[in-house]
């Protein structure tokens, strides 16, 4: 018997677990990713929590192979900009795992195309149109393909999103920018698997060391509004992060001299209730459909669960609309309560010199009220998709 055809716009981390989960269901998934195949995937990195491994655990991968190129990273310490320390919290288990974007993409397009799942490049979508029976898409290069069912994967600016309800809500910029890198050596003393967080006197800073001793970092400058292309060049970023962390008491300012290339910057969206996620035969997943901001930590691990939720929900031959309405029924409210989770997380980022000096003075204590019961994110971490 044919199998039905699932097109899936989009080969980042939704849209390789969702081919890979409707594979398992007895679907024929192609991949449409936008970049060429050789695109520039420099980035910076990204930590997958439990409940993503777990997702991984529940499509039949093995979180070793897929995760290989990255590293255990379970604990998280808080210190202020004085150095002083805050706490000491869980990152979920010892699964937790910090990973270069870059490993993620390519360890998840191998498992696709070792299924023989074809991935196609430069094809960025571009339109399409629904009927009864199927969808047809257009790429921007003017060629196009056909399937019974279509998954938008295609990230935070989703035209899969546009297209399906043009009126529709658009990215919120939170006021914070993104840089990262990687030092060339290791910088100041090293704990393996401790992530740090630093709220500094002008910026929030987070760096870990790799097994390696390397050091990874990214920062949080706030800014009232976004960047534009141009507003820095390479070295007056660099000078900026660095002028930024100058009289913190954590080593920021060493490990940004110490990273060949600085990344970013970045603007940092989200996307809160996007209303519209389906018709009867296109689905919105990952942060087309739910941008969290990375103050959540958990942007890739939603976008694994929604991938194999999709798949639990979808068995081929059942009644497609009928599947996506289950879907949307196990996922919204979970992904609109995390990213609420990673607004309220990185507004503690933004505060000035008085909102800083009440949280450094009420942060021992809020933790120890929020953590007396237990790991106020366990809801998060201890999801199951099946
Ligand atoms: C600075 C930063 C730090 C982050 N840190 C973390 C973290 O620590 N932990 C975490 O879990 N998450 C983190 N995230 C969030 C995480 O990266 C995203 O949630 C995750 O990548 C979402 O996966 P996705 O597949 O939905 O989107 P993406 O990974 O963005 O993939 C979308 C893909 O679609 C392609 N595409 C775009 N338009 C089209 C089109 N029209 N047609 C076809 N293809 C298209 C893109 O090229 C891309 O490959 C962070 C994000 C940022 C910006």
């Amino acid at each position: 018997m044919t199998k039905p055809v699932a097109l899936i716009a989009g080969g980042g981390i939704a849209g390789t677990v969702a081919a890979l989960a409707l594979d398992r269901a007895g679907w024929a998934p192609q991949v449409f990713e936008a970049r060429a195949h050789d695109a520039d995937e420099r980035g910076a990195f990204l930590t997958v929590a439990v409940n993503g491994v777990s997702a991984l655990r529940a499509l039949g991968l093995d979180p070793a192979v897929v995760l290989a190129a990255g590293f255990p990273t379970p604990s998280l310490t808080m210190t202020n900009g004085a150095g002083r320390d805050l706490g000491v919290l869980s990152l979920g288990g010892p699964m937790t795992t910090t990973i270069r974007r870059v490993g993620l993409y390519s360890a998840l397009r191998s498992a696709v195309v070792a299924r023989g799942i074809p991935i196609s490049y430069g094809k960025g979508l571009r339109d399409f149109t629904e009927e009864p029976g199927g969808v047809s898409v257009r790429f921007a290069d003017g060629s196009g393909a056909d399937g019974e069912l279509l998954v938008g994967a295609d990230g935070i600016r989703s035209r899969t999103r546009s297209v399906l309800d043009p009126t529709g809500p658009a990215p919120t910029y939170l006021g914070l920018l993104n840089a990262g890198g990687f030092t060339d050596r290791p910088v100041g003393s090293t704990e393996p698997g401790m992530v740090h967080m630093a709220f500094g006197r002008k910026a929030f800073f987070g760096w870990t060391s790799a097994p390696d001793g390397t050091v990874w970092w990214f920062a949080n400058p706030p800014r009232k509004e976004p960047v534009r292309p141009g507003d820095f060049t390479p070295s007056s970023w660099r000078a900026h992060l660095i002028e930024l962390f100058a009289d913190d008491a954590f080593p920021a300012a060493g490990i940004i001299r110490a990273t060949p290339e600085v990344l970013g910057p970045w603007n940092t969206d989200d996307l809160r209730r996007v209303p519209v996620w389906r018709s009867r035969r296109v689905v919105l997943i990952g942060d087309a459909a739910h941008a969290v901001a990375p103050s959540s930590g958990q942007g890739a691990s939603m976008a694994f669960e929604d991938g194999a939720t999709l798949g639990l929900c979808l068995p081929a031959g059942s009644d497609v609309a009928a599947g996506l309405s289950d879907y949307e029924q196990r996922r919204r409210s979970r992904v609109e309560k995390v990213v609420a989770v990673g607004r309220r997380n990185g507004s503690g980022k933004t505060a000035g010199p008085v909102g800083a000096a009440i949280r450094d003075a009420m942060f021992p204590l809020v933790m120890k009220m929020l953590y007396r019961k237990g790991d106020p994110q366990a809801w998060i971490y201890d999801h199951r998709v099946a």
